[in-house]
């Protein structure tokens, strides 16, 4: 068919993210834009004239033309007109960022193989400029077979050449050329116009679907095909892979090489001195050294809180005290004095909401630590080490910042997995955020090491409780990494994403900043502590409160006449506070909650915890500081006598007298509320992000297994070690 110069009426602009394609759709379109919807998905379409008069329109930004995720599906069906209504377009703006050209090259020698008459806007000339590149235009543009022309988007430099060459653009097609990687495309281009052929379907499209397993594209071909298409892509597939390494592998190798090939001499880097930025970076992201620093600086942070939030957490404990004390005397001389309002109040409501809010302080002081290294840099260039890590468990970089958030809270964590764009990569990290430990594991922890853990220091400067606390940090992560690696292999297979990431200058940490995320923490943990185990709180008094006994009462009763009748003095006083004591554990061995610990006693038992912690614990399933709530309510309503938790898990005993509890059953304790996944609204959060409850139900299935097991194995172990 014969074309005019009036058939020229489309051009898509297509450009990796942050190259300034919005910045130049803007300066060419000015006015004239329109903003809609692509039928179907929610992903923006940006049209506008030029003003030769055609349509240009803004697809989204995207690395390549693999699709990952719904919007660069919409990038490749847009430029193979595969959009309802969205005829193929007659030219292609390529734009890349000329300070990062071999990364920015990989889309364009994909892009280049539809076969649209195409222009490459060479942007940022002046970023590249400055740090030192020389670029020979004329030769990118012999290698590359389209009009290269360099332009500064953002100042408006170079527009008017560039609208000049998209203006001379050939109206016919060239042939689709798959010249840049030859070696790549002989085998690959057969197979692929087989199956285009038997089953219509664009061959574009087909050869991406070969290549990219299990990707978007095979899945929005197989849609329309059915079953038939997967088995000739699987047939085909077989006799391609032959050698062993994948399609896509195969592609990388090929592109990257061929890039390298050219960029080697058409781009070259004048020797810039290295900056104290560069050689500090050097060894902060080392794959030895940085991983050291980053164990080192974390330990160290841990090992900071622990200590310092000490007489912070002495005052609010000697505050909650002086508050139980008043009430008490206030109900001592009134006629309510029956002792259950008084009892809800001191043992139930201060003994909850006190217990937790205790640990403010080292909450407070974690998010000191985290914002600061935050704002200063520090944590890109920690995402940028994880990324080789994480991609060993075939996750990427992408994952590190949902994972860091989880350390305050799981919910932010979950709902930063929103900007990884594959699918499989963002389940998993979903999967494997609540692992990490969250700032309501902290009373559990505090609680713990506080008690058993005892306070010698190594080497001079290394605290044992301090490296304990940080361990269950390192434990999340540790069991993170193969969780991760078999979710990958088995639920959630697909290749890791690439992660690309500018290092950000290092700089002051500003107080504004950190001030705002430390305050932002504190006040949900504040808010928690005032709402959820406020009422989890009077929920577990109640039932450790009712039903009250009234043998035990009226044989308390009993008692205490026997008593008065047959004693006198100080003996007298020291028989009744004993019987009291006595009735007391009795009230509470036949309440619900009572019963409740003793029939799940036999599930505990073998973790070396007493039915109080195994009731503590199955509390703790909604909200984990309850485990710390219900313990201060379990010895409350037990005991009148001022004790501390502390004092009282140490003073627990066998029958025999022996004490109950020593550092195997604490770390088996910890390790149990550092995998398991007692949070009702992570769970929530989980269901919703991850599209199905049964993910929520998978999670929490598999972290309360691992808790389990982990509590089981780390009870045992420490016991044989004699700890
Ligand atoms: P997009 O993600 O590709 O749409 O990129 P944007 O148009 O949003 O641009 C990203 C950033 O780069 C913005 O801050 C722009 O102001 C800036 N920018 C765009 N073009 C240039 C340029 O040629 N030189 C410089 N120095 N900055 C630019
Ligand atoms: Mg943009």
């Amino acid at each position: 068919m014969h074309t005019t110069r009036d058939a020229f009426r489309r051009v898509a602009l297509i450009g990796n993210p942050n190259t300034g394609k919005t910045t130049l759709f803007n300066a060419l379109t000015g006015l004239s834009q329109r903003v809609g919807n692509y039928p179907g998905v929610t992903v923006e379409r940006k049209s506008g004239r030029l003003s030769s008069g055609a349509e240009i329109i803004d697809l989204p930004g995207t690395y390549s033309l693999a699709p990952k995720s719904p919007d660069e599906l919409v990038v490749l069906k847009a430029l193979l007109g595969e959009i309802p209504d969205e005829p193929v377009p007659d030219a292609l703006v390529l734009i890349v960022d000329a300070s990062h050209l071999s990364r920015n090259l990989y889309l364009v020698t994909q892009a280049l193989e539809i076969g649209i008459p195409a222009v490459l806007a060479l942007n940022m000339t002046d970023v590249a400029e400055k740090s030192g590149w020389k670029i020979d235009v004329a030769g990118l543009s012999r290698e590359l077979g389209v009009p290269v022309v360099p332009i500064v988007a953002s100042r408006g430099d170079g527009l008017d050449t560039l609208i000049g060459a998209i203006d001379a653009l050939p109206i016919e097609n060239p042939t689709p050329s798959s010249t840049m990687v030859p070696e790549f495309h002989a085998a690959l281009d057969a197979a692929a116009s087989r199956v285009s052929e038997r089953f219509g379907a664009h061959e574009f499209l087909v050869r991406r679907a070969l290549i990219d397993q299990g990707g978007s594209t095979e899945a929005s071909l197989a849609s329309r095909h059915g079953r038939a298409f997967i088995d000739a892509l699987a047939h085909e597939r077989t006799s391609l892979t032959q050698g062993g390494r994948s399609l896509a592998w195969r592609e990388a190798q090929a592109r990257y090489g061929w890039i390298h090939r050219i960029s080697s001499t058409l781009a070259t880097r004048e020797a810039r001195p290295k900056s104290a930025t560069d050689r500090i970076d050097a060894v902060i992201t080392h794959r030895v050294a940085g991983l050291a620093i980053f164990v080192a600086i974390m330990t160290l942070v841990f090992m900071t809180i622990f200590r310092y939030a000490a007489p912070l957490m002495d005052l609010i404990d000697g505050s909650f005290a002086a508050l139980s004390g008043w009430v008490s005397n206030a109900f001592a001389g009134s006629t309510l004095g029956g002792g259950l309002i008084e009892s809800l109040l001191v043992d139930g409501v201060i003994a909850g909401v006190g217990g937790v809010l205790i640990f403010l302080p080292q909450i407070l002081l974690l998010f000191v630590f985290i914002a600061i290294l935050e704002d200063c840099g520090y944590m890109a260039r920690a995402a940028f080490l994880m990324d080789r890590l994480l991609r060993t468990c075939g996750l990427s970089g992408h994952s590190f910042i949902p994972m860091l958030s989880s350390f305050a809270c799981a919910i932010p964590g979950v709902l930063a997995a929103r900007s990884i764009r594959s699918t499989s990569d963002r389940l998993v990290t979903i999967l494997v955020a609540p692992l990490m430990s969250c700032s309501a594991r902290i009373p559990v922890y505090a609680i713990m090491i506080a008690a058993f853990i005892p306070a010698t220091t190594m080497l001079g400067f290394l605290s044992l409780p301090g490296l304990v606390f940080a361990s269950m940090y390192f434990l999340g992560i540790v069991v993170a990494i193969p969780v991760a690696w078999i979710l990958r292999r088995t639920i959630a297979r697909g290749e890791a994403s690439t992660f690309v990431m500018e290092l950000p200058p290092y700089r002051m940490p500003r107080v504004r900043g950190v001030s705002l995320r430390v305050w932002h923490a504190g006040r949900s943990f504040v808010v928690r502590a005032g709402t959820i185990i406020f009422a989890m709180s009077i929920l577990i008094w109640a039932a450790g409160t009712f039903p009250r006994s009234s043998d035990v009462r009226e044989q308390a009763e009993a008692a205490r006449v026997q008593a008065e009748q047959t004693l006198e003095g100080e003996s007298l006083e020291e028989e009744l506070s004993a019987i009291d004591r006595r009735t007391a554990t009795e009230l509470l061995e036949r309440s619900a909650l009572g019963r409740l610990g003793h029939a799940i006693e036999p599930a505990v038992e073998p973790l070396g915890w007493d039915w109080k912690i195994g009731t503590a614990a199955v509390a703790a399933f909604p909200a984990r500081e309850v485990l710390v709530s219900t313990l201060n309510i379990l010895y409350g309503l037990e005991d009148d006598e001022e004790t501390g938790l502390v004092e009282r898990l140490r003073g627990e005993t066998f029958d025999d007298g022996s004490r109950r509890f020593g550092i195997p059953a604490a770390l088996s304790i910890m390790v149990f509320i550092a995998l398991c996944a007692q949070c009702a609204s992570t769970l929530a959060v989980m269901a919703r992000e991850a599209g199905s409850w049964k993910w929520a139900v998978f999670a929490f299935v598999y972290m309360t297994g691992l808790a389990w097991i982990g509590a089981f194995v780390t009870y045992r172990l420490a016991s044989l070690a004699g700890l």
